[in-house]
């Protein structure tokens, strides 16, 4: 009998024939050898926190991974941590810093699982900061013939589990590259859009992090800096808008509100336009939509199929409350989006196909579905919606 299954915000819906929690190495091996021997497919879940339909099928086996967690291993002379593929980012931060050693950067929540962070390669914001897929050294994976491998055993396995999107099998473990602990001074401020815009480069050059979002009830931002601090932490009670604590402490913000979104990764020197186009849009077709509007920086990289690859990038996020329509909004942005060369973030809402993607990382892409193809020959962890962009 199916089971119904459901994403974060309660958007996303499927009816697998089974969700089944596995907690150890031989949980995952026997499961996948049943599924094979039975033609079942496999989807692999984290928190749940994707927007896109990466995680849905209404076939098969659906493996939750909460309990695949335990102690993490840091090798302080490599600076890595292999880390349960089932903790969450918010069990990390605390046995790392006691070792010494941070991230070297994280999004704005830290409810993912370390696993589902790699599946969609996700980010933060900072100039020379890169997404933390990019920090990526190894994971062992079981494929879909119960064998366990290590991603670093063959480049071309390491940089398609980067950014993996369930696609390869199961990832039991992941190793990160780590920084030195590090403390941040957050800064928080309100100001009218305008004056942001005309100092954006500026504010972005100023801080290791920099973000703001754009509301577009009053016209006006709330900006966010993170600039590093030598410490101690200082909760600075004079201010309301300052403190000063351990980065795995500072990075995460609540975001209690359950929402649907979209982001779009375009080269740098395009997000003030792109910015500027989509806010028209709001407040001349959609006023509306009340959500803000999240503007964040990541550094270029080399991956395959990251939103970064090959081009310092600005990242721009719309959003809507799960209660309304979202989908003529979201097309039209993506319209604005797409005439700036964007790119969709991989767990976030698109209406783009296999051949958009094609056109958009070109022989990365073809890289990355060949290395798929050949770690899962059968298509055991693919889904219709996978199966319809990397088949
Ligand atoms: C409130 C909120 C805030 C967010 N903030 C940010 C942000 O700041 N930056 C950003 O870039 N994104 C952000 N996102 C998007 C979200 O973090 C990503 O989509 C992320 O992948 C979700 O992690 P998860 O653990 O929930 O993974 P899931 O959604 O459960 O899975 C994501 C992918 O990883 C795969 N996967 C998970 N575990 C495994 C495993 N063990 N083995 C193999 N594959 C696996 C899944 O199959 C799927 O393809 C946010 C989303 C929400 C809802």
């Amino acid at each position: 009998m199916a089971v119904d299954f459901a994403n974060w915000s309660g958007l996303i819906r499927s009816r697998p024939a089974e969700v089944r929690p596995v907690a150890t190495l031989d949980e995952v091996v026997a499961a996948v050898q049943e599924a094979s021997a039975n033609s079942w497919p496999v989807r692999v879940a984290g928190s749940k926190h994707s927007h896109s339909p990466v995680l849905h099928n209404d076939d098969g086996l659906v493996l939750l991974t909460d309990g695949l967690v335990g102690e993490l291993t840091i090798d302080a002379g490599a600076g890595t941590a292999q880390i349960p593929a089932g903790m969450k980012l918010s069990a990390v931060g605390a046995p790392l810093w006691d070792a010494g050693f941070s991230l070297v950067n994280q999004g704005d929540v830290d409810v993912q699982s370390i696993a589902g962070l790699v599946g969609t390669g996700v980010h933060g914001t900072g100039r020379q900061l890169q997404s933390m897929s990019e920090a990526v050294v190894d994971a062992t994976i079981v494929l879909a013939d119960g064998s366990v491998v290590s991603a670093a055993a063959d480049p071309d396995v390491l940089e398609a589990a980067r950014l993996n999107l369930g696609a390869l099998g199961v990832i039991t473990d992941v190793t990160l590259a780590l920084a030195p602990a590090y403390h941040l001074h957050e800064t928080k401020w309100r100001e009218a859009v305008d004056p942001v815009m005309e100092r954006i480069d500026e504010l972005i050059a100023a801080t290791r992090h920099f973000e703001f979002f754009w509301y577009p009830g009053d016209d006006s931002v709330r900006a966010k800096s993170l600039a590093l601090h030598p410490g101690p932490p200082d909760p600075m009670p004079e201010s309301e808008w300052e403190y000063v604590d351990r980065a795995h402490i500072v990075f995460p913000s609540q975001r209690a509100v359950e929402h649907t979104e979209m982001e779009y990764s375009v080269p740098r020197a395009d997000g003030p336009e792109c910015f500027a186009q989509i806010r028209a849009l709001m407040q001349t077709t959609f006023t509306h939509i009340e959500w803000p509007v999240e503007y964040r920086t990541v550094a270029s990289d080399t991956s395959w199929i990251g939103n970064a690859s090959g081009r310092e990038t600005v990242s721009i996020s719309v959003h809507q409350t799960i209660a309304e329509p979202h989908e003529e909004f979201f097309r039209a942005c993506e319209e604005i989006f797409l005439s700036f060369d964007g790119r969709p973030h991989w767990g976030k809402r698109h209406y783009r196909s296999r051949s958009d993607f094609e056109a958009m990382y070109g022989e990365g892409f073809t890289k990355f579905c060949q290395v798929r193809a050949r770690l899962d020959p059968e298509g055991r962890f693919l889904n219709p919606h996978l199966t319809s962009l990397l088949t």
